[in-house]
């Protein structure tokens, strides 16, 4: 049971969400506009953010951006128009911690919502022990650390599990179906260039000779 605020001002998805989580066994509140919607994430209350992008107030990058900057952790999923996902993207380096594009199914949504609840520091019966490491890049799985010849960087959970493949299986040439497979957990529109992005995002961190282009392949964590 996590609770969970919807941040939309369409009743009709709100209502589908909130029945659809409750269903699921979660404490479901609804804020319609960005304002309310603010401030319902700043009371604590909350263990996961859905948050939609256009609303009334502030937008939803806005609502974002003022919760990060008083210093609120809560996970927060976006919801957003298809044609602006790559906006989007940009933006989850903004705090975001995912999104789904709209419109979209209740199974989705609910994918995502599971995968954040359990992963920083969750009880995941299935946690891993142990470290990975590889070309200079040290991979801590039990505190979700990240090192890069020996100086910690900071990684999103999407980056790390990116990493996390990506090292479980360097030196081989993984295709960005495999990849968005297994990191984003399910059918994801195979147009999406996010994990082109995330893989931009990594050579950042982790230095780029790290992870290779193999044309017309995917990429390749070098050894
Ligand atoms: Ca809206």
């Amino acid at each position: 049971m996590a609770r969970i605020l919807i941040v939309e001002d369409e009743p009709r998805i709100a209502s589908f969400v909130a029945k659809g989580l409750r269903a699921d066994g979660h404490v479901a509140t609804v804020a319609a506009d960005g304002h309310a919607g603010l401030d319902e994430a700043l009371s604590g209350n909350h263990d996961l953010v859905v948050l939609d992008i256009g609303l009334p107030g502030i937008d939803g990058y806005e609502v974002l951006e003022k919760l990060r900057a008083q210093g609120s952790a809560v996970p927060v999923i976006v919801l957003t128009a298809r044609d602006s996902v790559t906006d989007t993207v940009s933006a989850l380096e903004g705090g975001a911690d995912d999104y789904v594009p709209k419109p979209f199914r209740f199974a989705e949504l609910l994918a995502r919502i599971r995968l954040r609840l359990r992963s920083p520091g969750g009880a995941d019966p299935g946690s891993r022990d142990g470290a990975l490491a590889a070309g200079g890049v040290h991979l801590d799985l039990r505190t979700r650390r990240a090192t890069v010849d020996g100086r910690q960087v900071d990684l999103s959970a999407r980056e790390f599990a990116l990493a996390e493949i990506f090292m479980l299986n360097a030196g081989q040439v993984l295709s960005r179906e495999q990849l968005l497979d297994q990191v984003w957990g399910f059918d994801f529109d195979p147009g999406s260039n996010v994990v082109d992005v995330y893989v931009g995002y990594l050579r950042r961190k982790f230095g780029s000779p790290t992870i290779e282009t193999v044309r017309g392949m995917g990429y390749r964590f070098s050894l």
